[in-house]
C-alpha cells in the first residue's frame, strides 16, 4: 500500500485547469472525438483518479473491473496491476521511476482472455496519459506460432527446441531440490530400409506409431522429443533411482519392438537406447547429452535393440578410436600403409598360383596396427573407400613382377561396394598397371551380401565381365553362407581358418571341410582352406578334397620384396 502511496503522491487539492475532475466518462464535448480513435485512451491525475476516458478504454476495461466497480477508481489500477502477473509493489516502483525520468512505463495485461497493451506516459503537469491496445489476437498468433515452432510437425511431439527447455527446467529443479533426472537417447534400428523401400508415407506413419508407444510409455512430467528422422529423447523427470529409468529404458526397447501393421504391411523395427543420469553422469545439457550419445553409441554396436547406461570409460574408449581416426587420416599421406603378400598354393601339383594382399599399418609411435584394430573403424567412418583404392592400386603394380600366371587377391570391404566407385577404380587400376584382369581376384565377405543386395549383385556381375575373378571369404563363419553362394556364381570359396584349426580338435572337425569342398567341387568352384599351420593339417586337408591351401605352413604374409626372394626360391626342396 505504501508503495502505492509513493507512487500517486498526496493526492492534490488543486484540480488540472484544462480538464473537470471526474471519475468517469469525459464530459468535454471534444473528449468524444476521443472515441474514434481504435486504441483506449485515459487521462489518469497523479491521485489514480480517470480524469478523461475514450469509450474503447472503457469497453476495454471493464473487463477489468468487478461488476460493482466503476471504472476511475483505484480498483481500476488494482485491477490493472493484478492482470500484470507481477507484485503490485514492483509495478508502482516502475510507475515511479517513470514519473521520475519521465519516460513512458508498459506493461501487459491480462484476464479473462483478454490480453492488453497498456502504456503509460508522465503527463506535461502531473498524472499519466494512458493508451491501451487489445493485443489479443496478435498475442494468440504468436502463441499458436511458438506452439508450433516447438513441435515437430508429424508426430506433435516436442522438437529440439522445446526438449532443450524441458532439461533445462529439469536441471534447474535439479540444482534447486536435488530432483534426479535422466535422459534416454532413442535410435530406430532398420527404420531406414522400411523408408528407402516401402516409401516416405510408410516410413511417416510408422514414425506416427512409435511416437504414440513411446508416449505411452511416460509419466504426465517426462517429455518424450523426436529431434531427427529416427531419433527420440526422453527427459524422465523426479526419478528416485537408477532402476526407475532401467525399468523405462527396458519398456521402450520392448515397445518399440513389437511388430506394428502399417497399410497391410507386418513391419518390425528395434529401438538401441542411451542413458545418462543426472547428476551421476553430468548436470549440464551438453554433458549430459554427450553421454547418452556414448552410451547410445555401444548399445548399437553391442548388438542394437538394446539399451546401455553411460560409463566413465565409455569416453576413453571414444577418445582413443578418435585420436586412431585422426591417424588414420594421415596414414595415406604419409605413406605409412603397406601391403604383405601371403602366397597360396594349388594341391594339384604344389605349385604357387597367386597372393592374397594384407594391408599393414606401421605407425611412428603406435608400432604396427592389425587391420582387424583399423579396418573396422575405417569401414565405419568411410575411410576404407580412399585406403582400399589405394591397396587395389598398389597390389596390381606389385603383381605385375610376378610370374604371369601368378594372380593378386585384395580384400574388399562393404563400404567400398555402396561408394560406386568400386568398378572404375578397378578399371583405372588394371589399365594403369597393365595387369591383365583375369589375374586380379576380389574377395569379399558375407558382410558385403547383406547390404543393398541387388546393387551389390550387379557390381559384381559387372566385375566378372570385366574378367576380374570374385572369392567368398571367411566362409561358413555368417549366418547364411549357403545362400549366398546361390546368389552369385564365385570363383573361390575360402574356408574360414577355425574349421581348419578344428581339424585337429575336434572329432567330426573334418566333416564340414570335407562338406564345403565336396559343394565348391559340384559348383564348379576352387575351394581354399586358410590358415593351414602344420603339416597333418595340410594332410588332412588334401583327403578331404579342397584345391587350394593358404597359411602359415606355406608362408606368412611377407612384404612384396621378400615375396620375390620366396618366389625365386621355391618349391623350397626343389
Ligand atoms: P582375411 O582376408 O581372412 O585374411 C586372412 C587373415 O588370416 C590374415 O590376417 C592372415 O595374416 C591370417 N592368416 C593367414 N594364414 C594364417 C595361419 O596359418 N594362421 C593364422 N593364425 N592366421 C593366418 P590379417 O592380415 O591380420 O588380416 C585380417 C583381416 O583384415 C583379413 O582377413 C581381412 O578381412 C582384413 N584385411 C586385411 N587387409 C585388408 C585390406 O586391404 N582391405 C580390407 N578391406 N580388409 C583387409
Ligand atoms: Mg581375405
Ligand atoms: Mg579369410
Amino acid at each position: 500500500m505504501s508503495a502505492e502511496r509513493h507512487y500517486l503522491g498526496a493526492a492534490r487539492r488543486e484540480t488540472p485547469r484544462s480538464l473537470r475532475p471526474n471519475a468517469g466518462t469525459p464530459s468535454h464535448a471534444w473528449a468524444r472525438y476521443l472515441d474514434v480513435i481504435r486504441h483506449g485512451l485515459l487521462m489518469i491525475d497523479d491521485a489514480g483518479r480517470v480524469i478523461v476516458s475514450n469509450a474503447p478504454a472503457e469497453r476495454l476495461l471493464t473487463n477489468f473491473l468487478p461488476p460493482s466497480r466503476k471504472l476511475g477508481a483505484r480498483p481500476l489500477l488494482r485491477a490493472l496491476c493484478a492482470g500484470t502477473g507481477k507484485p503490485r509493489r514492483e509495478v508502482f516502483r516502475s510507475l515511479r521511476q517513470g514519473r521520475d525520468r519521465r519516460t513512458a512505463v508498459s506493461f501487459e495485461v491480462r484476464d479473462q482472455g483478454l490480453t492488453l497493451q497498456v502504456e503509460l506516459n508522465p503527463a506535461e503537469e502531473q498524472g499519466w496519459i494512458a493508451t491501451i491496445e487489445d493485443v489479443s489476437a496478435r498475442k494468440a498468433s504468436e502463441a499458436r506460432a511458438d506452439e508450433a515452432a516447438r513441435q515437430d510437425p508429424l508426430t506433435g511431439l516436442p522438437n529440439r527446441l522445446l526438449l532443450q527447455e524441458r532439461l533445462s527446467e529439469a536441471l534447474v529443479r535439479l540444482h534447486r531440490n536435488g530432483e534426479k533426472c535422466a535422459l534416454l537417447l532413442v535410435d530406430l534400428d532398420r527404420f531406414k530400409p522400411v523408408n528407402d523401400t516401402l516409401g516416405h508415407p510408410i516410413g511417416d506413419a510408422l514414425l506416427k506409431k512409435v511416437a504414440d508407444r513411446l508416449r505411452s510409455a511416460v509419466r504426465p512430467t517426462d517429455t518424450v522429443a523426436r529431434i531427427g528422422g529416427d531419433e527420440f529423447i526422453i527427459v524422465q523427470a523426479g526419478i528416485r533411482e537408477a532402476s526407475d529409468t532401467q525399468a523405462l529404458a527396458r519398456r521402450l526397447v520392448d515397445l518399440i519392438g513389437r511388430t506394428y501393421m502399417i497399410d497391410g504391411h507386418l513391419l518390425t523395427i528395434g529401438a538401441s537406447v542411451g542413458v545418462a543420469l543426472a547428476p551421476n553422469d553430468g548436470d549440464a545439457s551438453e554433458t549430459l547429452l554427450k553421454n547418452a550419445d556414448l552410451a547410445l553409441y555401444r548399445a548399437k554396436v553391442d548388438g542394437r535393440g538394446t539399451y546401455r547406461f553411460f560409463e566413465p570409460e565409455m569416453d576413453a574408449r571414444m577418445q582413443a578410436r578418435r585420436r586412431l581416426e585422426l591417424d588414420m587420416r594421415q596414414a595415406l599421406a604419409r605413406r605409412e600403409f603397406q601391403l604383405h603378400y601371403q602366397p597360396q598354393m594349388q594341391l594339384d601339383g604344389d605349385r604357387l598360383i597367386g597372393c592374397e594382399a594384407l594391408i599393414r599399418w606401421k605407425h611412428p609411435e603406435r608400432g604396427a596396427v592389425s587391420p582387424l584394430d583399423f579396418i573396422p573403424l575405417a569401414e565405419e567412418i568411410g575411410l576404407i573407400v580412399p585406403i582400399g583404392d589405394w591397396v587395389i592400386r598398389q597390389a596390381c603394380r606389385d603383381a605385375m613382377h610376378w610370374p604371369a600366371h601368378m594372380a593378386v587377391a585384395v580384400n574388399v570391404s562393404p563400404a567400398q561396394f555402396k561408394s560406386d566407385r568400386l568398378v572404375e577404380t578397378i578399371m583405372s587400376a588394371l589399365a594403369g598397371s597393365g595387369l591383365p584382369a583375369r589375374r586380379l581376384e576380389v574377395e569379399i565377405t558375407e558382410g558385403v551380401l547383406l547390404q543393398e543386395n541387388e546393387k551389390t549383385l550387379r557390381t559384381l556381375h559387372r566385375l566378372r565381365e570385366l574378367g576380374v575373378r570374385v572369392s567368398m571369404d571367411d566362409f561358413g563363419t555368417g549366418y547364411s553362407s549357403l545362400s549366398y553362394l546361390r546368389s552369385f556364381p564365385f570363383d573361390k570359396i575360402k574356408i574360414d581358418r577355425s574349421f581348419v584349426k578344428d581339424l585337429s580338435s575336434k572329432p567330426d572337425g573334418d566333416a564340414i571341410i570335407r562338406a564345403i569342398a565336396g559343394l565348391g567341387k559340384s559348383l564348379g568352384m576352387t575351394t581354399v582352406a586358410e590358415g593351414v599351420e602344420t603339416p597333418e593339417q595340410m594332410q588332412r586337408i588334401r583327403e578331404e578334397g579342397c584345391t587350394d591351401v593358404q597359411g602359415y605352413l606355406i608362408s606368412r604374409p611377407i612384404p612384396a620384396d621378400d615375396l620375390m626372394t620366396f618366389l625365386a626360391s621355391y618349391p623350397p626342396h626343389a
